[in-house]
């Protein structure tokens, strides 16, 4: 294939300018970057060249691969068959054995300034590596070498992140992942069961459009991806706020699109952006579809977050029987009070209102203030010299006056709190 850049490529692939620059724009949101950010990424992608790619598959049921060739999206595919010079990965390959080796080899060696390498799967440490050979070498040492020539090392799938399934319950094959493979150089974490394929392409993109990885948390995990918790951008939280959750699977509740947390939803602890990016061309994810989150994006998901039916704990370890709708009934109990306190207060101040305006009427019918023999009296009083007010006093420096017309803000309310049962890291 002709190397004239990645936006020729595209070109090539049958994309038009419209959708080229529509893809920009999914790419800036899917970043979580102001949409001014889209030129940037259009011209960075129309003057790149491909970048080289090396994929490792170590343990691993492939899934992160299925996922991205059969993502519904055509641009997604595209930046990866096409647009990307994707020089070894053994899934494509049209050989094996040796010559497959070869492919490896000497794609390490075509590109002396680097290569951006991905990683699939967890690598074994048990039996000497022997759980997991790569022409005949344990996978932790091919990962090392191709890690080792890479601009940076992408490990993608909740395998490769932190050992995932493999290493689940007594870790038989002793599965790690890759991160302490890598040395010090750049590396980007993308859990998931499978990777979304939207957070691959945006991170490529990133790295295409500002030469550096996008920020990332302690675990490596990007922000734009992994910077907020499931349950805070998931659609089903007014139900959760109010109380109404699927208790059976396919229950009234469940049929009418409740909260799925009895259920063993794990949203309330997960860190992603699967009810934003969701899969599909954005159609759906798990819990639009009917089913819980199951963590997968938390490290040691299987350990930690299983079984995937099981309600998650108390978030206070010394009261093992709390849950979460214990916490909001507390939460709502209190609520209630202080309701009835300003209840008491308004009724309060109600009747006092009526009390003022009932003496107000009798002065007026008394010729009291504000009666008409009152405001006969108010006129005569009038022919004395009128004093005109000056103009009102100056704001104090530095506090501006709202414009004529403007009513100033009222003290809004903080309606944004949260009722996790876990921290809001997600972690545990
Ligand atoms: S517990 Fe699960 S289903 Fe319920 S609001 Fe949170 S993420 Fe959504």
């Amino acid at each position: 294939m002709q190397d004239d850049g990645l936006y020729a490529a595209l070109v090539r692939r049958g994309m038009t300018r419209r959708s080229f620059l529509q893809f920009s724009a999914a790419m800036a949101a899917a970043l979580a970057l102001p949409a001014a950010h889209a030129p940037r990424i259009a011209a960075a992608v129309e003057a790149s060249k491909r970048l080289p790619v090396v994929w490792i598959r170590a343990q691993s049921c492939g899934g992160n691969t299925e996922a991205l060739l059969r993502s519904a999206s055509p641009d997604t595919v595209a930046l990866f068959l096409d647009v990307l010079d994707i020089r070894y990965h053994d899934a494509f390959l049209g050989v094996s054995g040796g010559d497959a080796q070869l492919a490896l080899t000497s794609a390490m060696d075509l590109f002396p300034n680097g290569y951006l390498a991905v990683v699939e799967g967890s690598v074994p440490d048990g039996a000497s590596g022997g759980y997991c050979l790569l022409g005949g070498r344990p996978a932790a040492d091919v990962v090392r070498d191709v890690a080792a020539g890479a601009i940076a090392t992408i490990a993608v799938g909740s395998c490769a992140c932190d050992g995932g399934a493999p290493a689940a319950g007594d870790n038989s094959t002793q599965a790690r992942g890759v991160r302490d493979l890598v040395g010090g150089a750049p590396y980007m974490a993308l859990p998931g069961c499978p990777v979304n394929p939207v957070n691959l392409a945006s991170v490529i993109v990133h790295y295409i459009a500002y030469n550096q990885l996008p920020p990332a948390d302690l675990a490596g995990r990007p922000l734009f991806a992994y910077g907020n918790l499931i349950h805070n951008q998931c659609e089903r939280r007014p139900h959760f706020e109010f109380g109404e959750y699927a208790l059976e699977w396919g229950d009234e509740g469940a049929q009418k699109g409740w909260c799925l947390y009895k259920l063993g939803c794990k949203g309330p602890e997960t860190m992603g952006n699967c009810p934003t990016v969701r899969y599909g061309e954005q159609v759906s994810w798990n819990v639009r579809a009917g089913h819980g989150c199951v963590g997968c994006m938390t490290p040691s998901f299987w350990n930690e977050m299983g079984p995937a039916y099981r309600r998650l704990p108390s978030p206070v370890p010394f009261l093992p029987n709390l849950t979460v709708d214990v916490v909001g009934g507390a939460l709502l109990g209190g609520i209630a009070g202080v309701t009835g306190v300003h209840a008491v207060g308004m009724g309060a101040r109600f009747k006092r209102r009526r009390m003022i305006a009932a003496r107000e009427r009798a002065s007026v019918a008394a010729g009291g203030p504000g009666s008409p023999r009152a405001e006969a009296g108010s006129r005569a009083a009038s022919a004395a010299p009128v004093i005109v007010p000056g103009p009102p006093p100056a704001p104090a420096p530095g506090i501006a006056e709202p414009a004529p017309g403007i009513a100033e803000p009222a003290p809004s309310a903080d309606a944004a709190a949260v009722i996790a049962p876990g921290s809001d890291t997600g972690e545990r």
